[in-house]
């Protein structure tokens, strides 16, 4: 474990201290953030420590990510307790950046997804969201420089815009997709869990469900795609959830095929204020049929 966590607020300072890592030939490992840590980011420090020599962790709440009625000035700030738990965890580097030191005084998203990403899933309620979060990674790629940077599946449709922006920008750095880490009942870790009332938190683990529900009927051998998700729907909708999507894809996001055997089946939704999303994947092979 690191005996120290060192805290870094502006960009010519992380870079330096970045270059004297390089320098005595130690790895990178980078962890973007936005901070109210849980399990969730911990497991993806984990794994950073694992892969690396060095682990830095990244907490910015990113105002092009936004759309202008999301939470954004009300998104959770708890950067005490996140540098007592990435203390203990053993990360190396908290860098704190400030919106001037990233953006300068264009607030505004200077890279933009290709529609083949961008006219699906959580990008068609959240117009320019993943343009936001491509912007802020590149700029924070270009920042540290990591040998690697690892991102949670949760976010599925995230870590395949961030995979494309790095071919896009043809920059060396492996990408890493980690499990998404659950509560007991299932429900997936998130930031916005804590918006849930206590009757809501009960339903929570519901859309967790819905996709395991999706997984036993391609596992049984069902096809009609669209019946699945409209079932799935019609179960949270009745329920209590506003559903956004609930949809069958492949592993690309593309759409499946009905002799595929690898199935990605996402859903997002609101619970009372916070939207949920989650996702599952589903292989389904001669010997094993088996989910993640
Ligand atoms: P956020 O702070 O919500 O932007 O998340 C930072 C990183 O943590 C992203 O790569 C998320 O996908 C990842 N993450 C958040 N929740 C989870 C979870 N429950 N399991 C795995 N990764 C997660």
């Amino acid at each position: 474990m690191s005996e120290s966590l060192l805290q870094i607020n502006d960009v010519a300072s992380l870079q330096a201290r970045c270059q004297q890592w390089r320098d005595a030939g130690e790895r990178i490992a980078f962890v973007p953030t936005m901070g109210n840590l849980h399990e969730g980011h911990l497991q993806l420090v984990d794994l950073a420590k694992a892969k690396a020599d060095r682990c830095i962790v990244s907490i910015f709440v990113n105002p092009t990510q936004f759309g202008p009625d999301e939470d954004f000035d009300k998104y959770p700030r708890t950067l005490e307790k996140d540098c007592e738990l990435l203390k203990a965890r053993g990360a190396d580097l908290i860098f704190l950046p400030t919106v001037s030191d990233l953006y300068g005084d264009n607030i505004s998203s200077d890279i933009h997804v290709p529609e083949e990403l961008s006219n699906k899933l959580c990008a068609e309620n959240r117009p320019g969201h993943f343009d936001g979060v491509a912007t802020i990674v590149a700029k924070l790629l270009e920042a540290v420089k990591p040998n690697v940077a690892i991102f949670g599946n949760k976010d599925y449709q995230q870590v395949q815009v961030i995979q494309w922006l790095v071919k896009h920008l043809e920059l060396k750095i492996k990408i890493i997709g980690a499990p998404i880490v659950r509560e007991d009942d299932g429900l997936a870790m998130s930031s916005r869990n804590q918006y849930l009332t206590r009757a809501e938190r009960q339903q929570a683990s519901r859309l967790h469900q819905v996709l395991e529900c999706i997984a036993d009927g391609l596992i049984a051998g069902r096809r009609d795609f669209s019946d699945l998700e409209a079932e799935a729907a019609k179960v949270l909708n009745k329920t209590g959830w506003q559903v956004d999507y609930v949809q069958i894809l492949d592993p690309n996001l593309a759409p499946p095929r009905e002799k595929g055997r690898d199935f990605m089946i996402l859903a997002a939704a609101n619970l009372g204020v916070p939207r949920l999303i989650d996702n599952l994947r589903c292989i389904i092979s001669a010997k094993s049929k088996n989910r993640k």
